[in-house]
């Protein structure tokens, strides 16, 4: 059995406000990023590099908060965060503030294979990046019209909370290979108008993502603050481990505990044993599944 998960996002705008125009072009998205991923998976491939393969495709897709097409700070930058974690080993890569590197998750990974360290930040991480060949882009590269004019509302005071935009739109990976390994691996540009050199959730292990085999690998998306604070992904993956209660249970368990404490968004989450969760308290979850048993589904709603 080997399959994979993505999510491109919690923040979906309300049903009544999108045309199907519109999610056909979100269901394509994530539609090649399951060829991506997938593709890995059936030759054999590991189920990081498969959640590394789906991740690359969603980044460099302007209609997601990851890579192109990152959401913008309050000055107008793109300041990406992601990470990367092997569930076999617990091996982990993170970077966090790049304004240059096209493919963070790619840095995260060679954080992880490469240096001796987990998380790299800003600039240290781009001069890391150069010593390993990955050529670095202008910070233009990542901003589109969309995520400029959302930054103008935001900043003109017309849009009420945070949570009312369209801010939410990380991608993330979960995979499980065939030798019976999971992955986890999660992109963003983190929240539309973050300031201070504000760091979320996704490339932080445990909060944003985590792997293990003992229990399952979680991909994050969703209000950062409130994954960081209830370390999110770690708590499904140790309540299937230590509890060994099925996933679902455990997604279903953790999203309840961030919603009361007012936070929302969601996770996709795989275990070796090939269960697969793909849960959201927020009205939609950019999303999809694939796998050896069958499963060939993107969603958008619920
Ligand atoms: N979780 C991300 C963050 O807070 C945002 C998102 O999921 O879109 O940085």
């Amino acid at each position: 059995m080997f399959a994979i998960a993505i999510h491109g996002g919690a923040g979906t705008l309300p049903r009544s406000e999108t045309t199907p125009e519109q999610q056909a072009l979100y269901h394509a998205g994530l539609n090649a990023a399951l060829d991506a991923g997938y593709a890995v998976l059936e030759r054999g491939g590991t189920s990081l590099d498969a959640a590394q393969a789906a991740v690359v495709v969603l980044e460099d897709d302007p209609l997601f908060n990851a890579g192109r097409g990152a959401v913008l700070t309050r000055d107008g930058v793109a300041e990406l965060d992601a990470s990367i974690m092997d569930g076999r080993t617990q091996a982990a890569g993170a970077v966090t503030g790049l304004r240059h590197i096209r493919n963070p998750i790619v840095l995260a990974r060679a954080v992880m294979d490469r240096s001796p360290h987990v998380m790299l930040v800003g600039s240290g991480a781009e001069e890391f990046a150069r010593g390993q060949g990955i050529e670095p882009v202008s910070n233009e590269y990542f901003r589109t019209p969309i995520r400029q004019s959302q930054l103008h509302r935001l900043l003109a005071g017309s849009v009420e909370k945070q949570n009312d935009l369209v801010a939410f739109g990380t991608v993330g990976a979960v995979a499980l290979d065939a030798h019976g390994n999971v992955a986890a691996a999660t992109s963003t540009g983190g929240m539309t108008g973050k300031r201070w050199g504000r760091v979320g959730d996704s490339p932080i292990v445990g909060a944003g993502t985590y792997a293990s085999n003992a229990g399952c690998a979680v991909s994050a998306t969703g209000h950062g603050e409130y994954f960081i604070r209830t370390v999110l992904a770690h708590d499904i993956s140790a309540q299937v481990e230590y509890l060994k209660i099925p996933l679902a249970q455990a997604t279903a368990n953790v999203l309840a505990k961030m919603k009361a404490l007012g936070g929302n968004g969601g996770v996709v989450a795989i275990d070796p044993q090939g269960e697969i969760a793909l849960d959201f308290n927020s009205e939609g979850m950019f999303r999809g599944v694939r796998s050896s048993a069958g499963r060939n589904e993107v969603a958008i709603y619920r």
